[in-house]
This record gives C-alpha cells, sequence and structure tokens, in this order.
C-alpha cells in the first residue's frame, strides 16, 4: 500500500534569498511527490535586518503574497499561506504582530536561528561540557520564551541546537527540555517534525523520538515539515518521519487553516 503523505507546512522560496523556487514550483513538486497539501513559509522581514541573506525586505511582502495566491489558483495541491517568524527578543513587542496582522496567515512557525550551536562541530574544542551545557539550556529557555508571547503556531525545528551533531547527555535534556514542553502545551501549539535535520550533521529529525514521547504525554500536536529549500525537497524523509511518529504514539497531526488547528488521522 502506498503511504498517505502528510502535509509538509515549512518550505522556503527564492525570497528567502538562500532558497531556489517559486511556490508553483513547490506545489508542482508536491503534487508529483502525493503530498496533498503545503504551507508557505518564508522568514519574516525584520526592521533593521540582522541577517539580510536569508530573507525577504518588508518592500518585498507583497510579492511574497502574490506569489502564494499563484500557486493556491493552479490548483495543483492545497497550498497555505503561512511565515516563519524567527523568535528574536528585541521584536516581540509590536514588530511580528504587526507583520501578522497584514494578511489571513494559515499558520506561523515559531523558530529560533540564533546561537552558537549554528556552526559548531563535534570535537570542536570551544564544546567543553560546560558550554555544551549553557547553550542547550539557553536555547530551551528562549524557546519556552517563545511559546509564551502567544504569537505562533506551531515550533519549528524545536531542537536543532543539536544541528551540527553536538548534543548534550540525556540526563540533562530530561531535566531542561519538559519544562519548554509545557510553556508549548500551555500555549496550545503544535511541534513539527522537521526532517531537515537527516540532511545535517545531527543526523535525524527535529525533534528526537524521546523529545516526541515527551510531547505525546502532554499531547502536544505534530506536524510535518522538510524545510525545503528547493522543490526536489519537497516532502524529504516522509516515511522516516511518519515512522517517528507512530513509534512515539502519534496518530494524527494537526492541519491548519486561518490559524485554526484540526487533527487529522495520520
Ligand atoms: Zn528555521
Ligand atoms: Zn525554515
Amino acid at each position: 500500500m502506498k503511504t498517505r503523505m502528510p502535509a509538509d507546512t515549512h518550505t522556503h522560496t527564492q525570497l528567502c534569498r538562500h532558497a531556489g523556487g517559486l511556490p508553483i514550483d513547490y506545489a508542482r513538486a508536491a503534487a508529483a511527490r502525493g503530498i496533498p497539501e503545503i504551507a508557505c513559509t518564508d522568514h519574516i522581514p525584520f526592521p533593521n535586518d540582522p541577517h539580510p541573506s536569508i530573507r525577504m525586505t518588508r518592500a518585498e511582502f507583497d510579492d511574497y503574497l502574490r506569489h502564494v495566491r499563484e500557486a493556491q489558483e493552479a490548483n495543483l495541491c492545497a497550498v497555505l499561506l503561512g511565515i516563519e517568524a524567527d523568535y528574536q527578543r528585541d521584536l516581540v513587542d509590536g514588530h511580528i504582530q504587526s507583520v501578522l496582522d497584514q494578511a489571513d496567515f494559515d499558520l506561523v512557525l515559531g523558530s529560533l536561528h540564533t546561537g552558537p550551536f549554528w556552526d559548531l562541530a563535534p570535537g570542536d574544542p570551544a564544546a567543553t561540557p560546560e558550554f555544551v551545557e549553557q547553550m542547550v539550556r539557553t536555547y530551551f529557555l528562549r524557546m519556552a520564551e517563545l511559546a509564551r508571547t502567544r504569537l505562533y503556531d506551531v515550533c519549528a525545528h524545536f531542537d536543532i541546537v543539536k544541528r551540527c551533531g553536538v548534543r548534550a547527555p540525556e540526563a540533562l535534556m530530561a531535566e531542561i527540555v519538559p519544562p519548554a514542553l509545557d510553556a508549548v502545551a500551555a500555549a496550545g501549539m503544535a511541534i513539527e517534525i522537521n526532517t531537515s535535520g537527516f540532511d545535517h550533521g545531527a543526523a535525524e529529525a527535529y525533534p528526537s523520538l524521546q523529545i516526541l514521547a515527551w510531547m505525546n504525554e502532554r499531547a502536544i500536536p505534530i506536524t510535518f515539515g522538510s524545510d525545503a529549500h528547493n522543490p526536489d525537497q519537497i516532502g524529504r524523509h516522509f516515511e522516516d518521519a511518519l515512522a517517528l511518529a507512530r513509534a512515539a504514539g502519534y496518530e494524527h497531526r494537526a492541519a491548519f487553516r486561518r490559524r485554526k488547528k484540526t487533527l487529522v488521522p495520520i
């Protein structure tokens, strides 16, 4: 029997400057892979952009909306209007909400992209146990903060702090991660299974099976996201992600329309 594929609710277009393809190219690729629905989730524009290489400018926001609309009207697969609204403490007061107010988004991803985990390699002399502990503690404290803003629907790549393959010990994770999950559950958010991790140094999905099990204990719903930066990455490793979800006890995923979520079988 052919696997029924879930929606891919994390994709990037060429407006992010580090990705290729337009929403319609992703919709076409999804239809070819048997993926019934995608969400376009380009990075939110920032006012004084600290990372001008990865996001659209405010002036390009209308182009983004137009490209998504064109993909929706092509009827290749369902296309949702989303956005990856990176959490930055200094932008919470007003900026993120002001962008979210400018369109009828279907879903809003919250994510963290700043921290030393981004370019740390296993065996790096900087990665002492103390350094790793501090890095991971800070990361998950920020994730709890992100949830408490109530600005977001879905946590993207929840444990991307392991991106380069540098990990905190299990016992430490068992202390640090559950409080962040409690904050996510209290916010009514979902957490995506982001399959880009299979292709990073981490060599597994974000989040891990252990974290998925803790999520399931808290009834935190899941979504599936490839974080595709090219149309040929749509739905990457989704068979593995479905197996992982089932191993953690999941039988449903969250679906979003106009920021309202429903649960559908996987
Ligand atoms: Zn991201
Ligand atoms: Zn992304």
